[in-house]
């Protein structure tokens, strides 16, 4: 057994088994099981389901029971057929409901009845479905009846028309028969025969306005909240079908409305009117026109609704993506703060690194005057003590010797062996002519002379760096 579905509770009892309420586990969608047992069944019986069974998944109309599928489980010797499932129930327990209050069904509710069961009824008789209604061309010719594609439904009872959201359905189509097959209906009925037409009845053979008959008995227990026909036995039953005298209907409704269920109620199927002379009646097309432009109506009320949740959903969007936009703005803009920023900070690492090589330089340059100062005065100080030592050797050799010179400038004028000269003094290098006697008064402090002139340069050179 398949266990797609999840069996839900009990709804009702058919004559061939039960029928359940499943939900898929998957979709969650709800529908209906015919759990039909076979043990108990003749061939004849099962030949009748098999019947239903090819009937059902042909039929695809918007005013019939939509059949999925059905499984074998032979374990439990049984069919399970899986259909549409209709919450409002069936017709037979909204009439119930009327009787209960004593109050009539509305007008309108028959005319819906009669057109909707018209529209199942044309899909079954004549194979197609029903063409939407120009009120301004000539009703289209009979449909060709194809007789392997003719599906009579039968068993036409207010049981057997469920109801879903305001949509009429007909549905069980467990005696329905393809028009080829023989006529054993009414030996094989269930039940007080209320609805069936007198051909069926007699065994006669019979044609697709059986079922017009029928929607005719529904429509008019609907006015009247009782059958057209009852009585306490079967053959009392027969006779009254047979005959065809119905009681008359409430004047409340209108003559139109009663005049077509007196029609529908026609014992003569020849004199009865077809589904499709009923679908093309005026009242009828233009009650129909109604219906579509109902429907229209609908489709575009659901349009606008689609419009308007995909406009808000839009709008949604738009918010969210404006949202989007200002965060990136903001994000723009701090992104260029922390650039500017950034910029800042490096403009003043450069001066900051500027400053600092100027101050490094300055000092370098400080430093490096101190050093050659130190090292001058080194100079100086050497020269001083060189110049003394010299002094100081002179003048023992000059005390010690007899003769010659008695004085430093005396030497001096001697070029052949100037001590100085000899010692690399430089005394006369720097002047290219022989020394005067005043020039070389002052020989003995050239060495000084000569150590300022090379610091004087040495400063200069550091001033103009
Ligand atoms: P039968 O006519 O053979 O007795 P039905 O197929 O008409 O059996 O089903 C019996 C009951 O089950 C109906 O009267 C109805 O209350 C309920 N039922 C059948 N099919 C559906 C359906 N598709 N949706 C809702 N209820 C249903
Ligand atoms: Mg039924």
């Amino acid at each position: 057994m398949s266990n797609e579905y999840e069996p839900l509770e009990i709804i009702g009892k058919g004559s061939y088994g039960t029928v359940r309420k499943v939900q898929h586990r998957q979709t969650r969608s709800i529908c209906v099981r015919k759990e039909i047992e076979y043990k108990q069944m003749n061939n004849h019986e099962r030949n009748q389901i098999i019947s239903e069974l090819r009937i059902l998944k042909e039929l695809k109309n918007k005013h019939i029971v939509r059949y999925f599928k059905h499984e074998h489980v032979s374990s439990q010797k049984s069919i399970h057929i899986y259909m549409e499932y209709c919450s409002g129930g069936d017709l037979a327990k909204y009439i119930r409901q009327y009787k209960s209050t004593s109050t009539q069904v509305p007008e309108e509710f028959i005319w819906q009845v009669l057109v909707q069961m018209l529209n199942a009824l044309y899909r079954c008789h004549y194979g197609c479905d029903v063409d939407k209604v120009n009120l301004f061309k000539s009703s289209p010719t009979t449909p060709q009846i194809n007789s392997d594609s003719v599906i009579i439904h039968r068993d036409i009872k207010p049981d057997n028309i469920f109801i879903e959201n305001d949509v009429l359905k007909l549905g069980d189509f467990g005696l329905a028969k393809m028009l080829t097959t023989q006529n054993d209906f009414a030996k094989t009925y269930v039940g007080t025969p209320y609805y069936m037409s007198p051909e069926v009845l007699m065994d006669e053979p019979y044609s697709p306005v059986c079922d017009i008959w029928s929607l005719g008995c529904v429509l008019y227990e609907m006015c009247q909240l009782s059958p057209p026909f009852q009585a306490k036995t079967h053959l009392q039953l027969q006779s009254k079908i047979k005959r065809g005298v119905i009681p008359n209907l409430p004047e409340s409704y209108s003559l139109q409305l009663r005049s077509i269920i007196k029609e529908c109620i026609t014992v003569d199927p020849k004199s009865r009117p077809s589904c499709y002379d009923l679908i093309n009646s005026l009242s009828i097309k233009f009650l129909r026109k109604e219906m579509e432009l109902n429907e229209y109506n609908r489709n575009l009320t659901q349009l606008k609704m689609e419009l308007i949740n995909k406009h808000e959903e839009l709008k949604k969007k738009e918010q969210f993506l404006a949202s989007l936009d200002a965060e990136v703005k903001q994000r723009e803009t701090y992104c260029q703060v922390q650039e500017s920023k950034f910029k800042e900070k490096e403009i003043s690492l450069t001066k900051l690194e500027n400053s600092m090589i100027g101050e490094f330089n300055l000092k370098k340059q400080a430093l490096d005057l101190e050093a050659k100062e130190v090292r001058l005065n080194y100079q100086k100080e050497f020269w001083s003590v060189v110049e003394k030592a010299v002094d100081k050797e002179v003048a023992e050799r000059m005390k010690s010797r007899p003769r010659g010179p008695q004085h430093l400038n005396d030497l001096a004028a001697d070029n052949g062996s100037n001590i100085l000269r000899t010692k690399n003094l430089n005394l006369y290098a720097e002047s290219p002519t022989p020394i005067s006697p005043q020039f070389n008064a002052g020989h003995k402090f050239r060495v000084t002379d000569e150590y300022e002139r090379t610091r004087n340069a040495e400063v200069r050179k550091y001033r103009v760096n």
